[in-house]
């Protein structure tokens, strides 16, 4: 019997004019997906990607599993396939839903038929088929109102389909049909959740770390590296850019006000940032950043660190409760990394009374002393590129 998956396509088919593009991304980004499992077959007709063993012992219920992590697909179905006549369809029905059968109590059958030229109405097509599973199958009852069981019967173009219930898709959009952005990796509980939300709107993402060992240590780059590639499960492969931030740090610490140490530091991000997004063609920045949740989340020092950006700041956190962030991140598999006890350079010399609602005119002045574009220029000289997959 051919076991196959059927991936239904989220907001894509919208996309009018552009569809063809995203069908190709997302079945780009299945191959991908799969290509560690074993050899599978994977194209797209009618809205639907198709993915079939391409070889003996090819290990559906792995994929299965994978493709519940790939964006751009609304549910998907485990299915067998036949030919298009109602005697094959009625024994795959019989066979292929044996298990399903003998544990429900109630089903009904809900039949659509994609190919017109296909003789039987949809109607009819379920009707006789759920006489065969009722007579097949005595003790599960057909309940068209409320039923335990909803078996489906598709006749495409290429074959006719028998599935039972479809699970949850990943959602949003195939991963590179939507741009590139920078997205800003601290080793905390926000910004891999960030990452995640901006890459399920389509957007292949860099993540840009900034270190400062040997205020923050090994293990705490170690932890970010980490998180980067717990996260290409849903992102594909990354290539992380860290940024040596120490002498930065240290200048900020050695010439500038203490109370805006924490703004400074977080513009010479955005600088940096910036920098590598034109070099790598990104046209946003992301970041965790959540309204009010620390003294550098106000609107008035966002205002501050974003006047040094002429690109957007995407931050898909922004209106979020701490409880919601915590609960994404649990099911994104990332929590208990981030939640790993190692400091991020944001912990390092931060002040003991800092400026929470400051005029950007006074961040400009406090920044004063320090040499910008040295400071950039150096950092930039010394990234270093992490492959993640
Ligand atoms: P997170 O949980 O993501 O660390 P946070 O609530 O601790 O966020 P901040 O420490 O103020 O908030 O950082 C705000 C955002 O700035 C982070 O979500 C992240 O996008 C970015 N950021 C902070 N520290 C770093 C770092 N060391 N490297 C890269 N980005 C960082
Ligand atoms: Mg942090």
């Amino acid at each position: 019997m051919n076991d196959i998956i059927l991936c239904k396509l989220g907001e894509i088919v919208l996309k009018g004019l552009n569809r063809k593009s995203f069908e190709q991304k997302l079945v780009s980004n299945i191959k991908h997906k799969l290509f560690p499992i074993g050899r599978f077959r994977v194209y797209c007709m009618q809205s639907i990607v198709y993915v079939e063993a391409g070889e003996e012992n090819a290990d559906m219920d792995a994929a299965f599993e994978a493709l519940q992590q790939v964006f751009g697909i609304i549910s998907l179905t485990r299915a067998a396939a036949c030919e298009k006549n109602m005697d094959a369809i009625i024994a795959l029905a019989i066979d292929y839903l044996k298990d399903a059968m003998e544990s429900a109590a109630s089903f009904k059958v809900e039949s659509k038929r994609s190919d017109k030229s296909f003789s039987l109405t949809s109607i009819q097509i379920s009707q006789q088929v759920g006489d065969a599973l009722s007579d097949a199958y005595p003790d599960c009852l057909v309940d068209v109102h409320n039923p335990e069981l909803k078996v489906h019967i598709e006749v495409r173009d290429l074959a006719a389909y028998v599935h039972a219930a479809p699970v949850p898709g990943a959602g949003g959009m195939p991963v590179g049909s939507n741009g590139v952005a920078l997205t800003l990796l601290s080793g905390g509980i926000d910004s891999p959740v960030s990452t995640y939300m901006i890459a399920k709107r389509g957007v292949r993402l860099i993540p840009v770390h900034f270190f400062s060992f040997p205020y923050t240590s090994m293990q705490a780059k170690e932890k970010v590296i980490e998180l980067g590639r717990q996260l290409t499960a849903y992102t594909g492969k990354m290539t992380m850019e860290i940024v040596p931030f120490t002498h930065i740090q240290e200048e900020i610490r050695d010439k500038c006000p203490e109370e805006y140490f924490t703004l400074i530091m977080r513009r010479f991000m955005m600088r940096i940032a910036q920098r590598i997004a034109k070099d790598t063609g990104a046209k946003a920045i992301v970041t965790g950043e959540n309204l009010g949740q620390v003294a550098s989340q106000t609107m008035e020092a966002m205002a501050s660190t974003q006047a040094v950006l002429q690109m957007p700041v995407l931050q898909p956190l922004i209106g979020m409760d701490k409880e919601e962030i915590v609960r994404l991140s649990r099911k994104i598999g990332t929590f208990e990394t981030s939640i790993l006890p190692y400091e991020d350079c944001c912990t390092v010399f931060t002040p003991k009374h800092p400026r929470t609602h400051p005029k950007v005119s006074e961040v400009e002045e406090a920044e004063a002393p320090l040499d910008v574009d040295a400071l950039v220029d150096e950092a930039m000289a010394g990234l270093e590129q992490v492959v993640l997959a």
